[in-house]
């Protein structure tokens, strides 16, 4: 079904299906006409592209995704979505909607069953509460997609973009660079949502990359970064000795090892010096 952003459009189809919005389950469901199109064309690039979609709402991303990929599956959460689902996505036979909570998916399992021998992306306007463990599940699994192109909010943005050694970067700067290239690609304006949320909100992509540093130990390596940006005001001799409880001169040594300024701060630090410190620590338990 086209004008999919046409609020009148929207408020007929949810008023004969009693729909009622959850805040609780991020529903923001855009309204804005430009941003679908523009972020299916950022995700599918190429004709044999499958597309996992993370909470389709009333189908207004899926609808732009369905016409560009091979196929679509996407997970919403809300059953109640399921019987609109219908209604506005019946007419395309490349879609399959699944009714699951996304953090709780065997992704692997899914991707392997679903689109054999297809290049895979993922694409959501995502419910903002779980921005942060959805995008670590994608990243963190390894799952075989080429890009997760995503709408979230603005200031989350800034942050996964950030360049490191810049004062927006943070730890999940860091862990998001080992994994991917991050870009900003566009901001959206609130207004762009109904309901509309409080805050500004922007797309991003992130195409995977092996990894460009190789630690011993990728638990250790996670948790020099974490603890390294514990307290970002804190040289990173300090947030790493009160964080990891490890004596100062041990950790200092580790810093020469590792070739480490020791009064630097974690937000001068790049993922190849976080991959230094961690094998130097990791050394002292072989
Ligand atoms: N894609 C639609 C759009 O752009 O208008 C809706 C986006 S809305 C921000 C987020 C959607 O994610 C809602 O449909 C919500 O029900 C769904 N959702 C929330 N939590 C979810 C979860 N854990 N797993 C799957 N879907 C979820």
């Amino acid at each position: 079904m086209e004008r999919l952003t046409d609020i009148g459009v929207i408020r007929d189809i949810l008023s004969r299906h009693g729909f009622t919005f959850s805040k609780a389950l991020g529903q923001n469901f855009l309204i804005n006409p430009s941003v679908c199109p523009r972020m299916a064309d950022d995700a599918v690039r190429g004709d044999n592209f499958g597309v996992l979609e993370i909470g389709p709402g009333i189908g207004v991303l899926t609808n732009e995704l369905l016409k560009r990929a091979k196929k679509v599956v996407a997970v919403e959460l809300d059953k109640r979505l399921l019987p609109v689902l219908d209604e506005t996505l019946g007419e395309f036979d490349n879609l399959k909607v699944i009714n699951a909570d996304i953090l709780e998916l065997d992704l692997h399992r899914l991707i392997d069953e679903e689109f054999g021998g297809m290049d895979v992306a993922v694409c959501a306007n995502l419910p903002y509460y779980i921005t942060s463990p959805v995008i670590m599940k994608l990243l963190e699994e390894r799952l075989p997609v080429k890009s997760i192109t995503v709408m979230v909010q603005k200031e989350a943005a800034v942050r996964l973009c950030a360049e490191p050694g810049t004062r927006d970067s943070s730890a999940i700067t860091a862990a998001v660079r080992y994994y991917c290239d991050p870009e900003l690609l566009f901001k959206v304006s609130s207004g762009s949502f109904m309901p509309a949320p409080k805050v500004d909100s922007a797309v991003i992509r992130l195409t995977l990359h092996e990894p460009s540093v190789h630690p011993k130990d990728e638990k250790t390596f996670f948790r020099v970064i974490k603890g390294a940006f514990a307290q970002r005001r804190k040289t990173v001799l300090n947030s790493l000795s009160s964080s990891l409880s490890l004596d100062k001169q041990i950790l200092r040594d580790i810093l020469d090892t590792a070739g480490v300024d020791v009064n630097a701060r974690a937000e001068r630090l790049t993922i190849a010096d976080f991959a230094a410190i961690a094998d130097a620590i990791y050394s002292l338990k072989e």
